[in-house]
């Protein structure tokens, strides 16, 4: 894939940049290695006035890179505008409590003498250059959740971005060192795919993580392993969004459309498979389809667009090869199904709702990436955990319930990454991030998300 700005919303090529070159990848590599040396052994205070820096700067060009991320991938400028927003929260957030999530943990003294020591604790170290391969749907965001904490923790980076959105990644270096970062601390290597395995097999770089696809991710995890490198893993998902009788059916409906359209349906934690009990299904689906026919389609840059394009031709092509299949097999289009009209250029789907979906068509088992629901009705809880357990995958999972036992239940049996009860996944510092089986492993964010590229070291004295 050429590196690249591509508009999605024309489908035209609005800047090329040549790949590094061998000697650019050694000095990059060169440069990083030297810079965790000095790094590693900052003060906290000093790495949280540097990311506060680095927030301030990114809240002033908020407007600026918004416009840039709508060009290069095509998200609506308001969705832009509040993921730079989202960004720099999260920065102020571990400059503010990294310190203290990374502190000395010091087990009971009791069981420390019983281990023959007078002194024993836990001290979390960093450890080095981590590469990170990220993607272009949150193309802020997901390097900011990683950056954050791998820069409080005292680890380096070195980002390869996707390739359709290298003005976005090359604004990234450049924001951390304006903020005044030491040289090497954050870098961005122009590189295609095919560069990451010797880059991840490179002695210099300690770790690794990817947000993607499962090929990708398989990809990297397995050079990885081949290397013994520790690597975090957020792949796709394909979330339930389950509602129960005791739900309020119209908020529910309400959410369920930003749900699943959000980032123009390209995103691993929208909700994409609408599970609903029998008693409430016919309200809750006309209410839900009532809700996508009346999403406002268009021109990313309006401030009034709901929905914009797709990133890429091939992701539309992708979308509209498994709403074929859908179709072809049996299911029931009850909105959408195609390209709007009025829309030549650009690669534009229409919020679409399929309905009468069985197990043997392709969209129940992968991830629909775009504005795509499925749904179905389940004659009570149990079935529809079942359903939402048959997946793959395992990334978050939304339900709709008033019901305390029924929460327990979902808590207790729901396999994914996350349970969000009356409301839709959405990811804060705060709480950890990620999945489980096909949707990948390790978390992001929150102490979880910090500790995952530290060597959480052992300190005895007799
Ligand atoms: P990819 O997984 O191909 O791209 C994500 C990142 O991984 C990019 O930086 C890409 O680089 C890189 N990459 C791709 N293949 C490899 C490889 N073999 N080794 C190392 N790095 C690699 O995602 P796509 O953009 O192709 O999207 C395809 C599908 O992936 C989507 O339809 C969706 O299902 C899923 N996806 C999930 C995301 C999530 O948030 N979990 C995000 C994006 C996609 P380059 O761009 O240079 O190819």
């Amino acid at each position: 894939m050429p590196i690249a700005t591509v508009n999605p919303a024309t489908g035209e090529t609005l800047r090329t940049f040549d790949p590094l070159d061998a000697a650019g990848i050694e000095r990059r590599l060169a440069l990083a290695d030297a810079a965790f040396r000095g790094w590693r052994t900052t003060a906290f205070a000093e790495r949280a006035r540097l990311l506060n820096a680095a927030a301030d700067l990114l809240e002033a060009d908020r407007k600026d890179i918004a416009r840039t991320m709508t060009t290069e991938m095509g998200k609506p400028i308001a969705a832009a505008n509040a993921e730079a927003a989202k960004c720099a929260k999260a920065m102020r957030w571990y400059a503010a409590h990294a310190e203290e999530l990374l502190a000395d943990e010091h087990p009971d003294r009791s069981d420390v003498t019983d281990a023959g020591a007078s002194r024993a604790y836990v001290r979390y170290r960093p450890l080095g250059p981590v590469l990170a391969v990220m993607p272009w749907n949150f193309p802020l965001w997901q390097v900011v959740r990683f950056a954050a904490p791998a820069l409080m923790a005292g680890n380096v980076g070195l980002l390869k971005h996707a390739s359709n959105v290298p003005q976005t990644a090359l604004y990234l270096e450049e924001l951390f060192t304006r903020a005044g970062y030491p040289q090497g601390c954050f870098q961005t290597l122009l590189v295609g795919s095919g560069a990451v395995e010797g880059i991840l097999r490179d002695d210099r770089v300690a770790a690794a993580t990817l947000t993607g696809s499962e090929p990708a991710g398989r990809s990297v995890a397995s050079i990885a392993g081949d290397e013994v490198k520790k690597t975090v893993l957020e792949l796709g998902g394909s979330d339930p969004y389950l509602v129960l009788p005791s739900a309020d059916i119209e908020a529910a409906a309400k959410t369920a459309v930003t749900a699943r359209t959000q980032n123009n349906g390209q995103s691993c934690i929208a909700a994409k498979r609408f599970i609903v009990h029998t008693d409430v299904y016919e309200a809750f689906r006309d209410a839900f389809v009532a809700g996508m026919t009346a999403l406002t389609v268009g021109d990313p840059m309006e401030e009034s667009t709901q929905v914009g394009p797709l990133s890429s031709e091939q992701g539309r092509t992708d979308l509209e090869e498994l709403v074929d299949d859908a179709v072809e097999h049996g299911a029931a289009v009850l909105c959408g199904g195609g390209r709007p009209a009025g829309r030549p250029q650009g690669w534009f789907y229409e919020p679409t709702v399929l309905a009468g979906i069985t197990p043997g068509m392709r969209i129940h088992r992968e991830e629909a990436f775009g504005p795509v629901a499925t749904l179905y009705r389940v004659a009570n809880l149990d079935e529809g955990i079942e359903l939402a357990n048959d997946t793959p995958f395992g990334l978050s999972s939304n339900v709709w319930t008033r019901d305390d036992a029924e929460i327990e239940t979902c808590v207790r049996d729901i396999r994914a990454g996350g349970v969000f009860f009356n409301g839709m996944t959405a990811s804060h510092p705060a709480l950890p991030f990620g999945g489980v089986r096909r949707s990948g492993y390790g978390r992001e964010l929150s102490g979880h998300g910090i500790r995952e590229f530290c060597n959480p070291t052992t300190v005895w004295q007799a």
